[in-house]
């Protein structure tokens, strides 16, 4: 921003955020499963289980989306730890996502309990409330089924337990506020933990993932969902987002300490992961899924 007001870019940016998500809601789970080969759930479940959330802990799932990791973070604390209290935030910048999440919601035993809130925010501003728009209007045959209205609240300095980002943080425009506003709400002790497209590590497999999301992403988008330039936007961010020791500095940047070294494990291939040719001073803060296809950053608030 200069002075306040949004550049071109940024404004261009943000609404081809708001249209690529909107047109994708509805199929966004079908398209996520073709695109990556059904992997992202592996990743997701690996995401989860690592943090093994327990002991009716905040949790706020930035960028949550459809609830992918809301659903796995209370699935998990109910079936490993018998913990009921566990609360999940839903927050999107996007209301058709967040109204796929409550539908999906809908079916699960969380429904309707206090575990799980929607509410609409942008992770770059959580401490401001976002105007919410009409709810749609729905007649007394409708078959669309009855969703609670959307809500809007800041969220207030140390109050989250765990802070979860999956695949959101490429999509904002500022990511040094997004951390800021992550180590803000945090309560001390708390963990932030973010699941992204990373760099791949290996430079054969480099390539050809390269020609995969270029020249078969893009036409897939067109073909499953009649949406090509969605998918061709989704290609370039994964491009332009920082490398993994990048992404950790700005971590630390931002106050976070980083953990010493987890196990690299690439869901089951052992791998070089935590670590690159001069990136000592960040070693250990990341771990690569799938050759850093995707890659989990971690960071605590100390
Ligand atoms: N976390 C979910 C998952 O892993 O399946 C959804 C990921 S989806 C690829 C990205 C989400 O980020 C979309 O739902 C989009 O609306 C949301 N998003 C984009 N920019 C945002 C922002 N500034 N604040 C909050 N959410 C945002």
């Amino acid at each position: 921003t200069h002075f306040g007001f949004k550049t071109v870019a940024e404004e261009e940016k943000e609404s081809m955020v708001a249209s690529v998500f909107s047109s994708v809601a509805s199929k966004y789970d079908v398209m996520n499963d073709a695109m990556s080969l059904g992997i992202h759930r592996l990743w997701k479940d690996h995401f989860v289980s690592k943090l093994d959330p327990r002991g009716g802990i905040k949790v706020l799932d930035v960028a949550g989306g459809t609830g992918d990791i809301a659903l796995r973070i209370l699935d998990h604390a109910r079936t490993k730890h018998f913990d009921r209290e566990t609360h999940v935030t839903v927050l999107d910048i996007n209301p058709s996502m967040l109204k796929e999440g409550q539908k999906r919601f809908k079916q699960t035993m969380y429904w309707g309990g206090p575990q799980v809130t929607f509410q609409l925010g942008n992770a770059e501003q959580l401490d401001s409330s976002m105007p919410v728009p009409p709810e749609p209007v729905r007649g007394p045959n409708s078959k669309q089924p009855y969703l609670p209205p959307l809500i809007s609240e800041p969220i207030a300095d140390e109050s989250i337990d765990l802070f979860t980002m999956a695949f959101g943080i490429r999509n904002c425009t500022h990511i040094d506020e997004v951390l800021k506003q992550a180590y803000r709400v945090l309560k001390p002790g708390g963990v932030f933990s973010c699941l992204e497209f990373g760099k791949v590590n290996v430079p054969f497999l480099a390539e050809a993932y390269k020609q995969y999301s270029f020249n078969v992403l893009p036409p897939l988008g067109q073909m499953l969902a009649g949406d090509r330039a969605s998918y061709q936007y989704l290609v370039e961010s994964i491009e332009r987002f920082p490398t993994q020791p990048q992404f950790a500095r700005m971590m630390k940047e931002a106050g976070f300490h980083l953990p010493g070294s987890p196990t690299a494990t690439s869901l089951g291939f052992p791998a070089e992961s935590g670590s690159a040719p001069g990136s000592e001073d960040v070693a250990g803060a990341w771990e690569d899924l799938t050759f850093g296809v995707a890659t989990i950053w971690t960071g605590i608030k100390l």
